[in-house]
């Protein structure tokens, strides 16, 4: 079968590869959407935690598609149905699993390999993280429960209500899916900063009620200024940068949240003011991926048009031309996502 190989920083190669057997639990499924993500572009750019990710290997994660080989005993799925599953299953025994924490599971298995035309689904994560896709809902749409399951974790972690004024930091794929988010839940404003104007003119057509170009103006004054004074109720860093993690601490009113939902690169420090904690209240929290039940919520969220996901997906490639693909993401000014179809 063909698959995409990463075998380093930039260094993406179509290859011929043998098709994964299926064992025990297991079932082959035959990719047909697969949705580029802001971590994979991350690991094209600059590497990622080998905790996650050895390379070389297929990468990509967000993907949905049709199960065409169910190992033998196995009752769901059946063959035929179309399914997306992954990209974790925890192992829900650890410490952090009896805790509830699945997200931080100690034995976390990973399923990268989504830029492939199959893809073999482990025992553990049929088990634990597969859905059915109901029919009326494509591939691609099916393919970005991934990313909007972790940011509903965020959201909720971060207790976003009814009312509330959010400032979301970064107009990509995630910062667009917690403004898509925070909507739904009836927030009075959402503001979203970035530095690119199509973004934010984007970000302007899915619902934002302010738009900032941190480029062009002081964002904390502009944050400030909508707010009456006082600071977003609660801001979410979507972009993974010391900076903006920094800058976020600068948006928030007293008593609010700051949700720092971007991942920075590893060793990264950033500055807190203990006054600001202290006598400001300020709650301040991280969140890192997400649950099983999360990925159930986002995709039965995707089904019903709760949560509309269909625009984000702003080009479609084949899978031989995967390169140009992370490239035209490397650049591109008003690109998304891009749905590959293997
Ligand atoms: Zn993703
Ligand atoms: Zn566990």
């Amino acid at each position: 079968m063909k698959a995409a190989m990463l075998y380093g920083v930039k260094d993406l190669r179509i290859e011929d590869v043998p098709e994964p057997e299926v064992e025990a639990g297991e079932v082959l499924v035959r990719v047909k959407a697969a949705t580029t993500c802001g971590t994979d572009l991350k690991i094209f750019q600059r590497g990622y935690v080998e905790r996650v990710i050895r390379l070389p290997t297929i990468f990509g994660h967000e993907w949905a598609g049709e199960v065409v080989k169910v190992s033998e005993g196995l009752e769901w799925p059946k063959k035929g149905m179309h399914i997306r599953a992954g990209n974790s299953a925890p192992c829900l025994h650890c410490n952090m699993c009896q805790k509830g924490k699945y997200n931080l599971c100690e034995n976390m298995i990973w399923l990268w390999g989504a830029y492939a035309e199959y893809i073999k689904v482990s025992a553990r994560m049929v088990l634990v993280n597969t859905q059915e896709i109901p029919t009326h809902v494509s591939y691609e749409e099916a393919a970005i429960t991934e990313p909007l399951a972790c940011v509903l974790h965020g959201v909720e972690e971060a207790q976003v209500k009814l009312g509330d004024t959010v400032a979301i930091i970064g107009a990509g794929p995630i910062g667009l899916l917690h403004l898509l988010t925070v909507k739904k839940l009836g927030v009075e404003r959402a503001i979203i900063i970035d530095l690119i104007e199509e973004r934010l003119d984007f970000a302007g057509k899915l619902g934002a009620d302010e738009t900032v170009n941190a480029g062009k103006v002081d964002a904390t004054k502009a944050v400030k200024q909508l707010t009456g004074g006082y600071g977003a109720d609660v801001v979410i860093e979507a972009i993974g940068l010391p900076s903006t993690w920094e800058q976020a601490l600068k948006l928030v009113r007293k008593g609010g949240t700051v949700l720092e939902f971007g991942g920075c690169p590893p060793g990264t420090e950033v500055k807190l003011d203990a006054e600001q904690l202290h006598y400001g209240e300020v709650t301040v929290l991280g969140t890192f991926h997400t649950t099983p039940l999360h990925f159930r919520k986002a995709l039965n969220l995707i089904a019903s048009r709760t949560i509309d996901v269909r625009p984000l997906v702003t080009r479609r490639m084949r899978l031989e031309n995967i390169k140009e693909a992370f490239e035209i993401l490397s650049t591109s000014k008003t690109e998304i996502k891009i749905a590959i179809n293997p």
